[in-house]
């Protein structure tokens, strides 16, 4: 039976590990924590997650809190006035075709450890290091590495052809409320982008005390929102969050007048550099290791895409690892089948690392027109679930001017 090891019990690691041993392989995951101890753990992410990586979920019938997560039903998106205090300049919001969801990572990663385990996977609680890598190496006969943003990950050579950036572009935080205001018509992933200092988003979840908001914000570094690093209490970055609210984007500062922290650890500041990297890795005994997920792509959240990419790789892994039969795992196959991936998450990448720079007059015009436009602002919502079709007219201005003359002709129309 063929031997297969995944290092890393997150949104890429658990998907592929408990597909394979539903189709009869022999898994092995690694992982650093317990799952009580992820539990009992600091909140790690907003993982909003859209309806194609929520279908993969729900094909291995591992998506349990469909029914008790809020349902995340379109995205809107803001802007304030330059010169009008309290007004936006763009304002609109549009229905998703088929709602997000996003589970506590505390909730989800420990019920999936405790099933695979369940079900006959070897679940090991080790830290995974260059000696502990040659010994699954040794016993198994793929190694796949999806340790996240953890250390081991930085084995993996930087591509830096496909890296555009080499430092953090947002000090990050997120702040889990109870209290927070919802949105008229329905609920949203709402995004206000404050130029030159930085992006608020704030959608429904499911934590551990039950439905919540979460609120991200990212910081453009050495700005008003790159202000976390200081705090010394879960109370004061609570109260950080609500003066940022309250001074830049008051309508949303007036949603979360009453908001509350979920708890203690439903907080989280940091920064870390979007990094691509090269996806095997050769140990010192020549045995070859595989990246997955974070550990290979890692974006940064502005566009709420790492859990997404993640859940999708996870599939092009498992579609590939059952294609292949008993064939030995090369780095050719290796190789083809992170490009296989790599061919969606190129665009993805694009789309996000552009976000994170002064955006073009293009893309300001098409925002700007979707206030006008249904059609248009669906279509921008709905590119969260298939970040793809933003292309071409997302990194063209000429496409992008097409685009407009289509849906300006469809609105007159109208
Ligand atoms: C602030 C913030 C907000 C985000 N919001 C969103 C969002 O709204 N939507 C979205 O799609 N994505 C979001 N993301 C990104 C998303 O959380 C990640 O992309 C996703 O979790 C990546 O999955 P992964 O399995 O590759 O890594 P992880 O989920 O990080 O899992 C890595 C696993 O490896 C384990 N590990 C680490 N090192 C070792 C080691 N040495 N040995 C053994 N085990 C190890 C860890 O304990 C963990 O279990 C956000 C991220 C951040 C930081």
């Amino acid at each position: 039976m063929t031997r297969i090891a995944i290092v890393g019990g997150g949104q890429a690691g658990m998907p592929l590990a408990l597909g394979l041993l539903d189709k009869g392989y022999d898994v092995t995951v690694a992982t650093n924590r317990k799952p009580d101890e992820v539990r009992a753990g600091q909140v790690m992410s907003s993982q909003c997650i859209f309806d194609p990586a929520l279908r993969i979920e729900r094909d291995l019938g591992i998506d349990e809190w469909g029914d008790a997560c809020p349902p995340v039903q379109g995205i809107g998106f803001a802007v304030p006035h330059p010169e009008q205090a309290g007004a936006k300049a763009i304002d609109w919001a549009a229905p998703l075709d088929r709602p997000a969801q996003a589970v506590d990572q505390r909730l989800k990663m420990p019920v999936w450890l405790e099933r695979f385990a369940a079900r006959g996977g070897n679940l090991l609680i080790q830290d995974v290091g260059v000696a502990e890598l040659e010994a699954l190496a040794q016993s198994h006969d793929l190694v796949i590495l999806a340790a996240g943003k953890g250390e081991v990950v930085k084995l993996f050579e930087r591509d830096a052809a496909r890296s555009q950036f080499d430092k953090p572009q947002r000090a990050l935080a997120l702040t889990y409320v109870h209290g927070l205001a919802p949105t008229p018509d329905h609920s949203r992933v709402s995004f206000n982008l404050v130029p030159g200092v930085g992006e608020y988003f704030v959608f429904p979840a499911l934590t551990l005390s039950g439905p919540c908001d979460i609120m991200v914000f990212e910081g453009v570094p050495g700005g008003p929102l790159d202000c976390w690093r200081d705090l010394k209490s879960p109370a004061e970055h609570l109260a950080a969050s609500k003066r940022f609210l309250d001074t830049y984007l008051p309508w949303e500062g007036a949603r979360a007048a009453k908001v509350e922290l979920t708890d203690a650890k439903g907080i989280l500041a940091g920064a870390f550099a979007p990094t691509i990297r090269k996806p095997v890795m050769t140990l010192p005994s020549g045995k070859l290791v595989f990246g997955l997920g974070d550990a290979v792509v890692v974006n940064d959240p502005v566009t709420g895409q790492g859990s997404n990419n993640a859940t999708k790789a996870a599939k092009v892994y498992l579609d590939a690892i059952l294609a292949h039969g008993d064939a030995p795992y090369t780095r050719a196959w290796m190789e083809q089948t992170f490009e296989r991936y790599w061919d969606y998450a190129k665009w993805v990448v694009q789309w996000t690392n552009s976000l994170l720079l002064p955006p073009p007059p293009h893309i300001l015009q098409v925002l700007g027109a979707a206030q006008q436009s249904p059609g248009l602002a669906g279509l921008i919502a709905n590119g969260f679930n298939h970040p793809p079709s933003y292309f071409p007219w997302w990194s063209d201005a000429a496409e992008a001017g097409e685009l407009l003359k289509r849906h300006q002709a469809v609105a007159r129309a109208a």
